[in-house]
Protein backbone atom coordinates (compact mmCIF):
# COMPACT_ATOMS: atom_id res chain seq x y z
CA UNK A 1 0.00 0.00 0.00
CA UNK A 2 1.15 3.43 -0.88
CA UNK A 3 2.07 5.60 1.81
CA UNK A 4 2.03 9.41 2.01
CA UNK A 5 2.87 12.26 4.04
CA UNK A 6 -0.17 14.89 4.90
CA UNK A 7 1.51 18.43 5.29
CA UNK A 8 -0.83 21.10 6.70
CA UNK A 9 -0.01 24.73 5.60
CA UNK A 10 -1.68 26.92 7.98
CA UNK A 11 -0.73 30.49 6.03
CA UNK A 12 -1.91 34.13 7.22
CA UNK A 13 -4.80 34.54 4.49
CA UNK A 14 -5.09 30.22 3.62
CA UNK A 15 -4.76 26.66 5.10
CA UNK A 16 -3.46 24.65 2.93
CA UNK A 17 -3.20 20.39 2.98
CA UNK A 18 -0.70 18.45 0.55
CA UNK A 19 -0.23 14.82 0.24
CA UNK A 20 3.90 13.91 -0.86
CA UNK A 21 4.62 10.85 -1.94
CA UNK A 22 8.05 9.47 -1.53
CA UNK A 23 9.35 11.04 -4.09
CA UNK A 24 8.52 14.03 -2.67
CA UNK A 25 6.02 14.71 -5.19
CA UNK A 26 2.52 16.71 -4.39
CA UNK A 27 -0.03 14.50 -5.11
CA UNK A 28 -2.84 15.75 -4.09
CA UNK A 29 -3.83 19.80 -2.47
CA UNK A 30 -6.58 21.23 -0.92
CA UNK A 31 -7.17 25.01 0.11
CA UNK A 32 -9.40 27.11 2.10
CA UNK A 33 -9.23 31.15 2.11
CA UNK A 34 -8.80 32.46 6.05
CA UNK A 35 -11.08 35.85 6.65
CA UNK A 36 -9.05 38.23 8.75
CA UNK A 37 -10.41 40.36 10.81
CA UNK A 38 -9.70 44.31 11.06
CA UNK A 39 -11.48 45.33 14.08
CA UNK A 40 -9.32 48.70 14.19
CA UNK A 41 -6.74 50.52 11.86
CA UNK A 42 -3.59 48.62 11.63
CA UNK A 43 -4.93 45.35 14.06
CA UNK A 44 -5.34 42.66 12.62
CA UNK A 45 -6.93 39.36 13.77
CA UNK A 46 -8.72 36.00 12.88
CA UNK A 47 -11.19 33.63 14.49
CA UNK A 48 -8.83 30.65 15.80
CA UNK A 49 -12.30 28.39 15.20
CA UNK A 50 -12.35 29.43 12.21
CA UNK A 51 -8.64 28.53 11.51
CA UNK A 52 -9.62 25.18 13.23
CA UNK A 53 -12.26 25.09 10.45
CA UNK A 54 -10.33 25.58 7.35
CA UNK A 55 -7.55 23.00 8.93
CA UNK A 56 -10.44 20.66 9.35
CA UNK A 57 -11.86 21.23 6.25
CA UNK A 58 -8.62 20.91 3.79
CA UNK A 59 -7.61 17.47 5.90
CA UNK A 60 -11.05 16.33 4.19
CA UNK A 61 -10.64 17.32 1.35
CA UNK A 62 -7.25 16.53 0.60
CA UNK A 63 -7.97 12.58 1.32
CA UNK A 64 -10.93 12.69 -0.66
CA UNK A 65 -9.01 14.38 -3.65
CA UNK A 66 -6.10 12.08 -3.17
CA UNK A 67 -8.75 9.21 -2.91
CA UNK A 68 -6.81 7.56 0.29
CA UNK A 69 -7.33 6.64 3.27
CA UNK A 70 -5.90 7.55 6.79
CA UNK A 71 -4.00 3.93 6.70
CA UNK A 72 -2.37 5.61 3.51
CA UNK A 73 -0.93 8.27 5.81
CA UNK A 74 2.49 7.78 7.10
CA UNK A 75 2.52 10.68 9.32
CA UNK A 76 1.51 15.07 9.68
CA UNK A 77 3.74 17.80 9.02
CA UNK A 78 2.89 20.67 10.23
CA UNK A 79 4.06 24.21 9.64
CA UNK A 80 2.39 27.88 10.04
CA UNK A 81 2.27 31.35 9.95
CA UNK A 82 4.84 32.41 12.76
CA UNK A 83 4.11 34.51 15.62
CA UNK A 84 0.54 34.71 15.48
CA UNK A 85 -0.60 34.58 19.10
CA UNK A 86 -4.07 32.68 20.54
CA UNK A 87 -4.58 32.04 23.97
CA UNK A 88 -7.41 29.61 25.07
CA UNK A 89 -8.94 28.63 28.75
CA UNK A 90 -7.22 25.12 29.79
CA UNK A 91 -10.43 23.07 30.95
CA UNK A 92 -12.89 24.68 28.20
CA UNK A 93 -10.14 25.02 25.44
CA UNK A 94 -12.55 27.97 24.20
CA UNK A 95 -10.03 30.91 23.18
CA UNK A 96 -10.56 33.70 25.28
CA UNK A 97 -10.10 36.45 22.50
CA UNK A 98 -9.03 36.52 18.19
CA UNK A 99 -5.89 35.15 17.24
CA UNK A 100 -3.55 38.16 17.25
CA UNK A 101 -1.71 38.09 13.60
CA UNK A 102 1.75 38.42 12.91
CA UNK A 103 1.36 41.88 10.69
CA UNK A 104 -1.43 43.56 13.79
CA UNK A 105 0.17 46.56 15.27
CA UNK A 106 -1.76 46.66 18.39
CA UNK A 107 0.81 45.94 20.86
CA UNK A 108 3.11 48.77 19.54
CA UNK A 109 2.25 50.70 22.49
CA UNK A 110 3.57 48.56 24.74
CA UNK A 111 6.41 47.33 22.68
CA UNK A 112 7.38 51.02 23.36
CA UNK A 113 7.28 50.89 26.74
CA UNK A 114 9.94 47.95 26.32
CA UNK A 115 12.00 49.97 24.08
CA UNK A 116 15.02 50.56 27.07
CA UNK A 117 15.18 46.50 27.26
CA UNK A 118 15.94 47.02 23.44
CA UNK A 119 19.82 45.23 23.59
CA UNK A 120 18.48 42.54 26.38
CA UNK A 121 16.04 41.43 24.13
CA UNK A 122 18.41 40.94 21.37
CA UNK A 123 21.16 39.48 23.19
CA UNK A 124 18.56 36.57 24.13
CA UNK A 125 16.58 36.23 21.33
CA UNK A 126 18.04 37.56 17.96
CA UNK A 127 14.62 39.28 17.65
CA UNK A 128 14.24 43.15 17.19
CA UNK A 129 11.69 44.76 20.02
CA UNK A 130 8.42 45.24 17.69
CA UNK A 131 4.52 44.40 17.59
CA UNK A 132 5.21 41.48 14.90
CA UNK A 133 6.04 38.81 17.92
CA UNK A 134 4.34 37.04 19.98
CA UNK A 135 5.71 38.33 23.91
CA UNK A 136 3.57 42.07 23.56
CA UNK A 137 0.73 39.71 22.36
CA UNK A 138 0.30 38.06 24.63
CA UNK A 139 0.76 41.27 27.00
CA UNK A 140 -2.10 43.10 25.21
CA UNK A 141 -4.60 39.90 25.66
CA UNK A 142 -3.55 39.39 29.27
CA UNK A 143 -4.05 43.28 29.92
CA UNK A 144 -7.26 43.41 28.02
CA UNK A 145 -8.86 40.52 28.87
CA UNK A 146 -10.79 40.86 32.17
CA UNK A 147 -9.08 38.45 34.91
CA UNK A 148 -6.91 37.02 32.07
CA UNK A 149 -3.56 37.79 33.80
CA UNK A 150 -4.99 36.23 37.44
CA UNK A 151 -5.92 33.17 35.66
CA UNK A 152 -3.17 32.83 33.97
CA UNK A 153 -1.03 33.13 36.82
CA UNK A 154 -3.55 30.57 38.28
CA UNK A 155 -2.32 28.32 35.11
CA UNK A 156 -5.85 28.28 33.76
CA UNK A 157 -5.27 29.66 30.44
CA UNK A 158 -2.75 28.20 27.60
CA UNK A 159 -0.95 30.10 25.20
CA UNK A 160 0.13 28.80 21.59
CA UNK A 161 1.13 30.36 18.32
CA UNK A 162 -1.02 28.27 15.57
CA UNK A 163 1.06 24.89 15.49
CA UNK A 164 0.55 24.93 19.05
CA UNK A 165 -2.87 25.45 18.68
CA UNK A 166 -3.73 22.93 15.87
CA UNK A 167 -1.60 20.30 17.69
CA UNK A 168 -3.63 20.78 20.70
CA UNK A 169 -6.87 20.38 18.49
CA UNK A 170 -5.82 17.65 16.40
CA UNK A 171 -4.99 15.87 19.44
CA UNK A 172 -8.20 16.39 21.17
CA UNK A 173 -6.63 18.75 23.55
CA UNK A 174 -4.19 16.16 25.06
CA UNK A 175 -0.65 17.67 23.86
CA UNK A 176 0.12 21.43 24.46
CA UNK A 177 3.54 21.83 22.87
CA UNK A 178 5.58 23.76 20.00
CA UNK A 179 8.83 23.53 18.38
CA UNK A 180 12.32 25.43 18.71
CA UNK A 181 11.41 27.65 15.38
CA UNK A 182 8.04 28.96 16.74
CA UNK A 183 9.33 28.99 20.04
CA UNK A 184 12.24 31.55 18.64
CA UNK A 185 9.70 33.78 17.70
CA UNK A 186 7.93 34.33 20.88
CA UNK A 187 10.42 36.82 21.81
CA UNK A 188 10.65 34.61 25.09
CA UNK A 189 12.24 32.09 24.32
CA UNK A 190 16.47 31.99 24.40
CA UNK A 191 17.68 30.94 21.38
CA UNK A 192 21.13 30.03 23.35
CA UNK A 193 19.89 27.85 26.05
CA UNK A 194 16.77 26.94 24.30
CA UNK A 195 14.59 26.68 27.05
CA UNK A 196 11.73 29.49 27.92
CA UNK A 197 13.95 32.72 29.61
CA UNK A 198 13.08 33.22 33.10
CA UNK A 199 14.26 36.92 33.26
CA UNK A 200 12.16 37.74 30.01
CA UNK A 201 9.17 36.24 31.52
CA UNK A 202 9.27 38.14 34.19
CA UNK A 203 10.47 41.42 31.84
CA UNK A 204 7.08 40.32 30.17
CA UNK A 205 5.02 39.77 33.29
CA UNK A 206 3.91 36.09 30.99
CA UNK A 207 3.49 33.41 33.42
CA UNK A 208 5.57 30.62 32.45
CA UNK A 209 2.31 27.95 33.37
CA UNK A 210 0.83 29.11 29.79
CA UNK A 211 3.83 28.35 27.82
CA UNK A 212 4.03 24.93 25.75
CA UNK A 213 6.12 22.42 25.74
CA UNK A 214 9.19 22.66 23.14
CA UNK A 215 10.79 20.16 21.32
CA UNK A 216 12.39 19.57 17.96
CA UNK A 217 11.18 19.91 14.62
CA UNK A 218 11.19 16.11 13.64
CA UNK A 219 9.95 14.51 16.95
CA UNK A 220 6.73 13.09 18.84
CA UNK A 221 3.39 15.19 18.88
CA UNK A 222 1.32 13.02 19.56
CA UNK A 223 -1.43 11.40 17.16
CA UNK A 224 -4.03 13.13 15.58
CA UNK A 225 -6.53 11.66 17.32
CA UNK A 226 -9.39 14.10 15.80
CA UNK A 227 -9.02 11.67 12.58
CA UNK A 228 -6.29 8.83 12.46
CA UNK A 229 -5.89 7.50 15.99
CA UNK A 230 -2.61 6.06 14.79
CA UNK A 231 -1.75 8.59 12.88
CA UNK A 232 1.39 10.42 14.42
CA UNK A 233 1.89 14.42 14.29
CA UNK A 234 6.11 13.64 13.08
CA UNK A 235 7.24 16.91 12.00
CA UNK A 236 6.61 20.75 13.18
CA UNK A 237 8.15 24.20 11.64
CA UNK A 238 7.34 28.15 11.46
CA UNK A 239 6.63 28.44 7.97
CA UNK A 240 9.71 30.29 6.65
CA UNK A 241 12.13 27.60 8.56
CA UNK A 242 10.39 24.71 7.01
CA UNK A 243 10.85 26.45 3.21
CA UNK A 244 14.53 26.46 4.19
CA UNK A 245 14.36 22.89 5.02
CA UNK A 246 12.39 22.37 1.96
CA UNK A 247 14.70 23.96 -0.23
CA UNK A 248 17.49 20.90 1.23
CA UNK A 249 19.39 24.26 2.94
CA UNK A 250 21.12 22.13 5.61
CA UNK A 251 24.21 23.47 5.50
CA UNK A 252 25.97 26.72 6.72
CA UNK A 253 26.17 29.20 3.84
CA UNK A 254 22.90 28.05 2.04
CA UNK A 255 19.97 30.20 1.34
CA UNK A 256 16.66 30.92 0.20
CA UNK A 257 14.50 33.68 -0.87
CA UNK A 258 10.66 33.45 -0.70
CA UNK A 259 8.87 36.19 -3.25
CA UNK A 260 5.78 36.31 -2.01
CA UNK A 261 3.21 39.04 -1.03
CA UNK A 262 6.85 40.54 0.39
CA UNK A 263 10.31 38.64 0.14
CA UNK A 264 11.61 36.52 3.41
CA UNK A 265 15.76 35.59 3.19
CA UNK A 266 17.12 32.99 5.35
CA UNK A 267 20.21 31.69 5.43
CA UNK A 268 21.48 29.00 7.27
CA UNK A 269 24.12 29.85 9.35
CA UNK A 270 25.03 26.36 11.26
CA UNK A 271 25.66 25.44 14.77
CA UNK A 272 26.48 29.30 15.88
CA UNK A 273 23.95 31.95 16.09
CA UNK A 274 25.07 35.29 14.59
CA UNK A 275 23.76 38.81 15.86
CA UNK A 276 23.59 41.04 13.73
CA UNK A 277 23.95 44.59 14.30
CA UNK A 278 22.70 45.58 10.52
CA UNK A 279 18.67 45.03 11.31
CA UNK A 280 19.07 40.85 9.99
CA UNK A 281 17.29 38.86 12.64
CA UNK A 282 18.75 35.96 13.75
CA UNK A 283 16.48 33.18 14.50
CA UNK A 284 16.39 29.25 14.83
CA UNK A 285 16.41 27.54 11.61
CA UNK A 286 15.97 24.19 12.74
CA UNK A 287 16.68 21.50 14.85
CA UNK A 288 16.87 18.57 13.85
CA UNK A 289 18.84 15.13 14.66
CA UNK A 290 20.22 16.43 17.88
CA UNK A 291 21.45 19.70 16.20
CA UNK A 292 20.54 23.17 16.29
CA UNK A 293 21.00 25.00 13.25
CA UNK A 294 20.61 29.10 13.42
CA UNK A 295 19.42 31.24 10.48
CA UNK A 296 19.78 35.05 9.52
CA UNK A 297 16.67 36.41 8.52
CA UNK A 298 15.81 39.64 6.50
CA UNK A 299 12.18 40.80 5.39
CA UNK A 300 11.21 42.60 2.18
CA UNK A 301 7.71 44.34 2.87
CA UNK A 302 6.75 44.83 -0.82
CA UNK A 303 7.75 41.83 -3.30
CA UNK A 304 4.76 40.93 -5.13
CA UNK A 305 2.60 42.91 -3.80
CA UNK A 306 4.46 45.96 -6.22
CA UNK A 307 3.51 43.82 -9.18
CA UNK A 308 0.05 43.37 -7.64
CA UNK A 309 0.08 47.48 -7.59
CA UNK A 310 0.69 47.80 -11.04
CA UNK A 311 -2.51 45.52 -11.34
CA UNK A 312 -5.10 47.11 -8.82
CA UNK A 313 -3.53 50.56 -8.39
CA UNK A 314 -1.60 51.72 -11.58
CA UNK A 315 -3.95 48.91 -13.97
CA UNK A 316 -0.81 48.64 -16.58
CA UNK A 317 -1.56 44.98 -16.10
CA UNK A 318 -4.58 42.69 -16.23
CA UNK A 319 -2.89 39.97 -14.15
CA UNK A 320 0.71 39.50 -11.91
CA UNK A 321 1.94 37.27 -14.93
CA UNK A 322 1.32 40.11 -17.89
CA UNK A 323 4.53 41.86 -16.03
CA UNK A 324 6.83 39.86 -17.69
CA UNK A 325 5.16 40.31 -21.34
CA UNK A 326 4.90 43.78 -21.01
CA UNK A 327 8.67 43.86 -19.39
CA UNK A 328 9.91 42.32 -22.35
CA UNK A 329 8.67 45.05 -24.56
CA UNK A 330 11.93 46.68 -23.37
CA UNK A 331 15.50 45.70 -23.26
CA UNK A 332 15.85 47.15 -19.59
CA UNK A 333 14.08 49.94 -17.94
CA UNK A 334 16.34 52.70 -19.40
CA UNK A 335 17.39 54.54 -16.17
CA UNK A 336 14.48 53.88 -14.39
CA UNK A 337 14.30 53.31 -11.05
CA UNK A 338 11.17 52.43 -8.76
CA UNK A 339 11.61 52.31 -4.60
CA UNK A 340 8.44 50.70 -3.90
CA UNK A 341 8.35 51.76 -0.22
CA UNK A 342 4.55 51.52 0.23
CA UNK A 343 5.02 51.18 4.10
CA UNK A 344 8.12 52.07 4.78
CA UNK A 345 12.05 49.93 3.95
CA UNK A 346 12.59 46.84 5.90
CA UNK A 347 16.00 45.42 6.43
CA UNK A 348 18.63 47.00 6.28
CA UNK A 349 17.03 50.13 6.39
CA UNK A 350 14.22 49.63 9.01
CA UNK A 351 12.81 53.01 7.76
CA UNK A 352 8.97 53.32 8.69
CA UNK A 353 8.19 56.79 7.41
CA UNK A 354 9.82 56.55 4.00
CA UNK A 355 7.16 56.09 0.85
CA UNK A 356 7.66 54.74 -2.59
CA UNK A 357 9.13 56.86 -5.62
CA UNK A 358 10.13 56.47 -8.85
CA UNK A 359 13.44 58.20 -10.54
CA UNK A 360 14.43 58.84 -14.05
CA UNK A 361 11.34 59.09 -15.84
CA UNK A 362 12.03 61.12 -19.86
CA UNK A 363 9.71 61.74 -22.31
CA UNK A 364 10.56 58.26 -23.83
CA UNK A 365 9.54 56.43 -20.69
CA UNK A 366 6.67 53.88 -21.18
CA UNK A 367 4.72 51.79 -19.58
CA UNK A 368 7.25 48.50 -20.06
CA UNK A 369 10.09 50.82 -18.49
CA UNK A 370 8.03 50.83 -15.33
CA UNK A 371 6.95 47.77 -15.17
CA UNK A 372 10.18 46.33 -15.61
CA UNK A 373 11.68 48.67 -12.93
CA UNK A 374 9.09 47.40 -10.71
CA UNK A 375 9.91 43.91 -11.24
CA UNK A 376 13.62 45.18 -10.59
CA UNK A 377 12.80 46.35 -7.38
CA UNK A 378 12.04 43.51 -5.60
CA UNK A 379 16.01 42.16 -7.30
CA UNK A 380 17.35 45.17 -5.58
CA UNK A 381 15.59 45.03 -2.71
CA UNK A 382 16.87 41.20 -2.03
CA UNK A 383 20.31 42.01 -3.08
CA UNK A 384 20.42 44.71 -0.10
CA UNK A 385 19.43 41.79 2.79
CA UNK A 386 21.96 39.38 0.89
CA UNK A 387 24.64 41.83 0.71
CA UNK A 388 24.39 42.28 4.81
CA UNK A 389 23.52 38.45 5.24
CA UNK A 390 27.11 38.01 3.55
CA UNK A 391 28.87 40.69 5.17
CA UNK A 392 27.60 39.78 8.77
CA UNK A 393 27.88 35.83 8.58
CA UNK A 394 31.20 36.31 6.83
CA UNK A 395 29.76 33.38 4.69
CA UNK A 396 30.43 33.69 0.39
CA UNK A 397 26.71 32.37 -0.63
CA UNK A 398 27.48 30.57 -3.72
CA UNK A 399 23.67 30.22 -5.47
CA UNK A 400 20.23 31.14 -4.30
CA UNK A 401 17.07 29.05 -3.83
CA UNK A 402 14.09 30.69 -4.15
CA UNK A 403 10.25 30.24 -3.93
CA UNK A 404 7.07 31.90 -3.96
CA UNK A 405 4.51 33.57 -6.74
CA UNK A 406 7.21 35.63 -7.92
CA UNK A 407 9.18 33.30 -9.03
CA UNK A 408 6.83 33.01 -11.82
CA UNK A 409 8.51 35.91 -13.63
CA UNK A 410 11.44 35.19 -16.03
CA UNK A 411 12.47 38.73 -15.87
CA UNK A 412 12.42 39.00 -12.01
CA UNK A 413 14.59 35.55 -11.99
CA UNK A 414 17.55 36.36 -14.18
CA UNK A 415 17.87 40.02 -13.74
CA UNK A 416 17.79 38.91 -9.97
CA UNK A 417 20.59 36.76 -10.87
CA UNK A 418 22.74 39.21 -12.91
CA UNK A 419 22.79 41.85 -9.61
CA UNK A 420 23.64 38.88 -7.30
CA UNK A 421 26.49 37.55 -9.93
CA UNK A 422 24.99 34.10 -9.06
CA UNK A 423 22.92 31.34 -10.17
CA UNK A 424 19.00 31.07 -8.65
CA UNK A 425 17.82 27.92 -8.75
CA UNK A 426 14.19 27.38 -9.02
CA UNK A 427 13.31 23.83 -7.85
CA UNK A 428 10.54 21.87 -9.46
CA UNK A 429 8.17 21.51 -6.16
CA UNK A 430 7.43 25.22 -5.37
CA UNK A 431 5.18 24.01 -2.07
CA UNK A 432 8.92 23.85 -0.22
CA UNK A 433 7.36 25.27 2.99
CA UNK A 434 4.45 22.43 3.08
CA UNK A 435 7.26 20.11 1.68
CA UNK A 436 9.43 21.42 4.62
CA UNK A 437 6.90 20.48 7.18
CA UNK A 438 6.66 17.13 5.22
CA UNK A 439 10.50 16.17 5.35
CA UNK A 440 10.48 16.78 9.20
CA UNK A 441 7.91 14.46 9.62
CA UNK A 442 8.94 11.34 7.33
CA UNK A 443 12.67 11.56 8.78
CA UNK A 444 11.10 10.95 11.87
CA UNK A 445 8.96 7.95 10.84
CA UNK A 446 11.76 6.36 8.56
CA UNK A 447 9.82 7.36 5.83
CA UNK A 448 12.97 8.93 4.52
CA UNK A 449 16.05 6.95 6.00
CA UNK A 450 17.96 10.75 6.26
CA UNK A 451 18.70 13.88 4.82
CA UNK A 452 20.47 12.34 1.80
CA UNK A 453 17.62 10.32 1.12
CA UNK A 454 15.60 13.78 1.34
CA UNK A 455 18.37 15.52 -1.68
CA UNK A 456 17.10 12.15 -3.93
CA UNK A 457 13.61 13.65 -4.13
CA UNK A 458 14.62 17.49 -4.51
CA UNK A 459 15.38 18.67 -8.28
CA UNK A 460 15.43 22.10 -10.36
CA UNK A 461 12.74 23.43 -12.67
CA UNK A 462 14.74 26.17 -13.72
CA UNK A 463 18.50 27.98 -12.85
CA UNK A 464 19.29 31.45 -14.11
CA UNK A 465 22.93 32.64 -14.35
CA UNK A 466 24.35 35.80 -14.78
CA UNK A 467 24.17 37.34 -18.47
CA UNK A 468 25.20 40.52 -17.08
CA UNK A 469 28.89 42.24 -16.64
CA UNK A 470 29.71 42.08 -13.07
CA UNK A 471 30.56 45.92 -13.80
CA UNK A 472 27.31 46.83 -15.29
CA UNK A 473 25.70 45.32 -12.24
CA UNK A 474 27.59 47.42 -9.90
CA UNK A 475 26.70 50.87 -11.94
CA UNK A 476 23.30 49.14 -11.71
CA UNK A 477 22.99 49.15 -7.78
CA UNK A 478 24.84 52.14 -7.31
CA UNK A 479 21.68 53.99 -9.00
CA UNK A 480 19.58 52.02 -6.62
CA UNK A 481 21.56 53.37 -3.57
CA UNK A 482 20.80 56.37 -4.80
CA UNK A 483 17.11 56.16 -5.71
CA UNK A 484 16.42 55.06 -1.81
CA UNK A 485 18.91 57.87 -0.22
CA UNK A 486 16.37 60.25 -1.92
CA UNK A 487 13.46 57.97 -1.59
CA UNK A 488 14.55 58.13 2.49
CA UNK A 489 14.80 62.06 2.53
CA UNK A 490 11.38 63.22 0.52
CA UNK A 491 9.24 62.96 4.04
CA UNK A 492 6.69 65.25 4.07
CA UNK A 493 5.99 67.34 6.88
CA UNK A 494 2.74 66.54 9.37
P1 LIG B 1 1.83 34.81 -0.44
O1 LIG B 1 2.21 33.43 0.05
O2 LIG B 1 2.57 35.93 0.25
O3 LIG B 1 0.36 35.04 -0.54
P2 LIG B 1 2.54 33.87 -3.13
O4 LIG B 1 3.78 33.06 -3.00
O5 LIG B 1 1.26 33.16 -3.40
O6 LIG B 1 2.41 34.91 -1.94
O7 LIG B 1 2.82 34.91 -4.33
C1 LIG B 1 1.89 35.89 -4.66
C2 LIG B 1 2.62 37.13 -5.18
O8 LIG B 1 3.36 36.81 -6.34
C3 LIG B 1 1.65 38.22 -5.57
O9 LIG B 1 2.04 39.41 -4.92
C4 LIG B 1 1.77 38.35 -7.09
O10 LIG B 1 1.73 39.70 -7.49
C5 LIG B 1 3.11 37.75 -7.38
N1 LIG B 1 3.11 36.99 -8.66
C6 LIG B 1 2.42 35.88 -8.95
N2 LIG B 1 2.69 35.45 -10.22
C7 LIG B 1 3.59 36.32 -10.71
C8 LIG B 1 4.28 36.43 -11.98
N3 LIG B 1 4.10 35.55 -12.96
N4 LIG B 1 5.13 37.47 -12.13
C9 LIG B 1 5.35 38.35 -11.13
N5 LIG B 1 4.73 38.30 -9.94
C10 LIG B 1 3.87 37.31 -9.72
Amino acid sequence: MEKFILAIDQGTTSSRAILFNKRGEKVAMAQRELPLLYPHHGWVEADPTQIWITVVDVINEVMINGDVRWDNIDSIGLTNQRETTIIWDKKTGRPIYNAIVWQSRQSAEICESFANSKEFIHARTGLLINPYFSASKIRFILDNVEGAQAKAEKGELLFGTIDTWIIYKLTNGKFHLTDTTNASRTMLFNIHTLKWDKELLDLFNIPAAILPKVKSCSDDYGTAAYFGRNVHIYGVAGDQQAALFGHNCFKAGECKNTYGTGCFMLMNTGDKPVMSRNGLLTTIAFDYGGKVYYALEGSIFIGGAAIQWLRDGLKAIKAAPESDVVASQVKNSDGVYFVPAFVGLGTPYWDDEVRGAMFGITRATTKAHIVRATLEAIAYQSKDVFDVMEKESKIHIKSLQVDGGATGSDILMQFQSDILQIDIKKPVCLETTALGAAYFAGLKSGFWKDVNDVKCTHSYKASYSPKMSPKEALKKVEGWKIAVQAATAFKLKD
